[in-house]
């Protein structure tokens, strides 16, 4: 065991399992925290049954009180803009309720990789999400329905990488999840392990040493690309969590999305690059908003997102600077700009 595991103890399976049962759901709950009214929040009951609240208290304690613009809080926010129809954002905007989808679990787009479907549900709902609208219940991937889409990816002699996503994958717990790496490093053609989860940020104690024994003993190359869109979202317990994922030998990379109100100034940006750095991660990908109905209030224009990135690329090391992408619905990639 490294010396960076063993100065920050990993912590017991049944922290985050508390967390997770203690998600702030209720509205009053959240304006209480921030002590801000629905109306000063713009707060909307019908955007909140389209898609519910769903937040972890250590996202929440991140917040500003009494700041309506908080950047956290604007990722979480049933916000009455929700409602406004926009052209161009529609529920299916990446295509993968289509021809990519043919197998409930798997998501095969790209060459030589393949998402799968771990579960359906996540820790935190972020208004923004392109699986906002994503019909879950075809793709609940139960562990009963595993073995199918194992069977697929076995089958596929052209597939090296498996992405573990969902949902977030990270919600599913440690004992299931050590099955399903033990069966995947039975396939000869993988090589690699992917996992794309926001538990670390939202949850930094799901980040427990069952978890970390699990992604780093297989024979599989391992890599966790987080999510986080702000500076703030990397606080000390987070940073944390990121060293002892590092700790057991694991590639730590970060994607965000590009955020209007959120994280779309240089200044954003350069922050959130450095923070990451601070706290052991590497920027990985900056993406494009999908448009995704009800998120049309988020959106960067495409100019505008160059702009952006060229003056962030002028200020950063280039290991600090993501890649501007965007998911193009039949495209080989993700495409960059
Ligand atoms: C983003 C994505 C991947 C991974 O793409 P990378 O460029 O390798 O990060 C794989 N499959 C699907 C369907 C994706 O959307
Ligand atoms: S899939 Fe990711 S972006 Fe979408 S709601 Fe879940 S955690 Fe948020």
């Amino acid at each position: 065991m490294s010396a960076l595991i063993a100065c920050h103890p990993a912590p017991a399976p049944s922290d985050w399992r508390a967390a997770m049962r203690d998600l702030i759901t209720s509205p009053a709950a959240l304006f209480e925290l921030l002590q801000l009214s629905a109306d000063q929040l713009g707060w909307s009951e019908q955007a909140a049954r389209d898609f519910p609240l769903r937040l972890p208290r250590a996202f929440a304690r991140r917040m500003q009180p009494g700041d309506p613009q908080d950047p956290l809080l604007l990722q979480v926010l049933a916000s009455q803009q929700e409602l406004l129809t926009a052209p161009g954002f529609s529920s299916d905007p990446t295509g993968e309720t289509g021809a990519a989808n043919p197998q409930p679990g798997i998501i095969h787009k790209y060459h030589g990789r393949v998402l799968l479907l771990v579960t359906g549900s996540c820790a935190i709902h972020c208004r923004y999400c392109f699986r906002r609208h994503f019909p879950y219940a075809d793709n609940q991937n139960s562990r009963a329905e595993w073995p199918a889409a194992l069977a697929a990816i076995a089958a596929d002699r052209s597939i090296s990488e498996v992405i573990f996503s969902g949902g977030d994958p990270l919600v599913a717990g440690d004992e299931p999840l050590r099955e399903l790496v033990q069966a995947l490093a039975d396939i000869p053609q993988l090589r690699r392990l992917r996992v794309h989860t926001r538990l670390p940020i939202v949850i930094p104690e799901r980040v427990t040493a069952q978890l970390l024994e699990t992604l780093s003993s297989s024979r599989l190359q391992t890599v966790m690309v987080v999510h986080s869109n702000h500076a703030n979202e990397i606080d000390p317990q987070v940073a944390q969590a990121f060293a002892r994922i590092r700790g057991a030998g694991i590639t730590l990379l970060n994607q965000s999305v590009l955020l209007a109100g959120i994280n779309d100034t240089a200044a954003a940006l350069i922050a959130l690059s450095e923070r990451l750095f601070e706290a052991g991660a590497l920027p990985y990908y900056l993406h494009l908003l999908d448009k995704v109905a009800g998120a049309a209030h988020f959106d960067v224009s495409e100019a505008r997102a160059r702009e952006l990135h060229r003056e962030i690329a002028a200020r950063l090391p280039g290991y600090l600077l993501p890649k501007l992408v965007r998911e193009v619905a039949g495209a080989p990639a993700k495409v960059l700009l």
